[in-house]
């Protein structure tokens, strides 16, 4: 209801950008893209937030292929009730922030991140809002849009790779159809769906084109649906496609990537140390014999 309130207000606003205006207690700063909604202690981080949005706006769009300029509206609750109201509690206690494609609308909790995890949060949400945009607010499935908001974030750690490695390395894989569920996953069953989503776009990207994004959603905008525009941009069904990439996690990540990626790093190194150390020294043991086999 809230967040009815301040759209219903703000959009009534000149726009102006760069200028500062208030919706009841709000604040709101106006960029080029869009707007940004605060509370008055969060004015400095509003207008660094309106820089990054008009930054990520434009190189995000270019990616995906969005022509437009409809603004994006970024709130900052100032706290996890207020987060909640604003989403109508909808989002897990794992997620950092929400955005709703449809109306052009993000909702970030600068509480709960620093700068740099607030930027990285703010990419992700607007890659959402604009791909959306893009496909003419056709159904995607999860893990694309995921996948592809994780691309433009850049949010890719040691621990995703980990995750990734051990759960293909155990057979334990969330199968992608399966993502479309992931406000329902705990946090680590979402780290893993969110991984592999993120790795089923890289994999999408590096297989058949950096552009492959972009020409999935031009598709899209033509007539096709998800599944046909993939098939056109691969030359295979989406199924075959899902086989491939699995066939992809499986060569990728293995044994090693485990060892040395993961927590279990020092204990890899140690019993890599220790295999080579048992290889010399049952060579020099064998030296020693061929040696004294030689004096006999
Ligand atoms: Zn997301």
């Amino acid at each position: 209801m809230l967040l009815w309130i301040l759209l219903l207000c703000s959009s009534s606003l000149p726009r102006v950008p760069s200028s500062a205006t208030s919706v009841g207690s709000w604040e709101v700063v106006r960029c080029e893209h869009g707007d940004v909604l605060y509370l008055p202690p969060y004015r400095e981080l509003a207008l660094r937030v309106a820089e990054v949005l008009d930054r990520e706006y434009e190189r995000v769009g270019r990616g995906v292929g969005y022509e437009g300029n409809v603004a994006v509206r970024a709130f900052l609750a100032p706290s996890e009730e207020v987060f909640d109201e604003l989403t109508s509690g909808r989002v897990p206690d794992w997620g950092k922030g929400c955005a709703l494609p449809a109306y052009g609308v993000i909702v970030l909790q600068p509480s709960r991140e620093g700068p740099g995890g607030l930027r990285t949060t703010l990419a992700h949400e607007v890659s959402h809002v604009l791909l959306h945009r893009a496909v003419g607010g056709k159904p995607l499935p999860r893990w694309f849009d995921e996948g592809v908001a994780m691309w433009y974030a850049l949010e890719w750690g040691r621990a995703h790779s980990f995750r990734l490695a051990l759960a293909s390395l155990l057979g334990r894989l969330v199968p992608l159809e399966e993502v479309d569920e992931v406000l329902s996953f705990s946090s680590e069953e979402a780290e893993l769906a969110y991984a592999e989503s993120f790795s089923a776009v890289v994999f999408l990207l590096s297989r058949y084109g950096g552009d492959s994004v972009r020409r999935i959603t031009k598709f899209m905008r033509e007539g096709d649906s998800f599944r046909e525009a993939l098939s056109r941009t691969t030359g295979l069904s989406y199924d075959a496609f899902l086989g491939e990439w699995r066939s992809y996690i499986r060569r990728k990540y293995d044994v090693v990537l485990v060892l040395s990626e993961g927590p279990c790093l020092w204990i890899g190194v140690a019993l890599l140390f220790l295999l080579v150390y048992m290889v010399k020294r049952r060579k020099a043991k064998r030296t020693e014999e061929e040696k004294e086999w030689e004096i006999d």
